[in-house]
């Protein structure tokens, strides 16, 4: 939080108990159930949210902090978990130099108590009603494409595609910096494993596994083209990602013939 008048540099905004006693309109309070880390940057932080009506998978909420004085910030986090029921589940990547993010990955703790709004977005969303229309063959195949934390509505997706015995063939194109920056790894590797209807292809930037089988380098159009299910298979593509990762790659699947009106996004911010 940056005063542009003194150039000096406030504490992120604490929760206050007090202020949430009663939740603004359209608004929920949420308990903290849990965190843990997620990645060395990053947590998981699963809530349980008062009145929450549920969520399909892919959908995101807003996260509002409010300091003693009043100051409040307002963030999206996209929602890892779906389904009915009042647990939610979110993952916080940490952005060094954030208002709102440090804070959650660092601070926050399990009894503390935010401001949630949501379920938003009726776009960037897979349900698992397509099973009976893969069944009888005709379900489009469904391309993943995640650039670093921009996995946690893609995972939601693959994990409600699972847990519903979904026939419709998934394929999982997930960036990321090194074995450890994985978010969801186990649940991946797990998910996978269990369904020969989902396929994981992981991409590292920085750091490869020992004996992976190429160097560590960002996705380029090459590797994008061999990595994602042809444009003649007519996916249905969710990217998600920081703004240029996304922008990217969108722009990649165009030139690859992809249908633009086929490709579904969501931008995280920054470049
Ligand atoms: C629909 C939606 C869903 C989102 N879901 C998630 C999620 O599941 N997990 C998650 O960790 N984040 C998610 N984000 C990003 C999140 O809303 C915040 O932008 C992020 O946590 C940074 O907030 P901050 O207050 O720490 O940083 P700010 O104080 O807002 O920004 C600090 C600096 O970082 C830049 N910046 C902001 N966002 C990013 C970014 N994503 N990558 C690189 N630079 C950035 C800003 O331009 C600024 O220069 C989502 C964003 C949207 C719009």
């Amino acid at each position: 939080m940056s005063d542009a008048a003194t150039g000096t540099t406030a504490p992120a905004p604490a929760p206050s108990a007090a202020l949430l006693a009663v939740p603004r309109s359209g608004w929920h309070v949420a308990t903290v159930a849990s965190t843990r880390r997620e990645t060395p940057n990053a947590s998981r932080i699963e809530l349980e949210v008062d009145g929450w009506p549920g969520n399909a998978a892919g959908q995101h909420l807003d996260v509002r902090l409010t300091a003693p004085d009043g100051y409040t910030a307002t963030r999206s986090y996209s929602i890892a978990s779906s389904g009915a029921g009042t647990r939610v589940t979110i993952a916080v990547d940490k952005l060094p130099d954030g208002e709102v993010s440090p804070y959650l990955v660092d601070e926050v703790r399990a009894g503390d108590m935010l401001e949630v709004h949501g379920p938003l977005g009726a776009f960037f969303v897979w349900a698992p009603d397509a099973a009976d229309a893969a069944a009888a063959g005709e379900a489009r195949p469904v391309q993943l494409i995640a650039g670093g934390s921009g996995v946690v509505p893609l995972y939601a997706m693959a994990e409600a595609h699972g847990a519903a015995h979904d026939l419709t063939s998934f394929r999982l194109l997930y960036s990321v910096r090194s074995p450890d920056d994985v978010y969801f790894a186990d649940e991946l590797r797990r998910l996978a494993e269990a369904s020969a209807a989902l396929q994981l292809d992981l991409v590292y930037t920085r750091r490869s596994p020992a004996g992976w089988p190429t160097p560590p380098a960002r996705i380029t159009r090459e590797v994008l083209e061999a990595a994602v299910i042809p444009a003649a298979e007519r996916p249905r593509v969710f990217v998600c990602g920081s703004t240029g990762f996304v922008e990217r790659v969108a722009d990649w699947l165009v030139e690859l013939g992809h249908d633009a009106r086929s490709i579904r996004t969501e931008r995280y911010g920054g470049t």
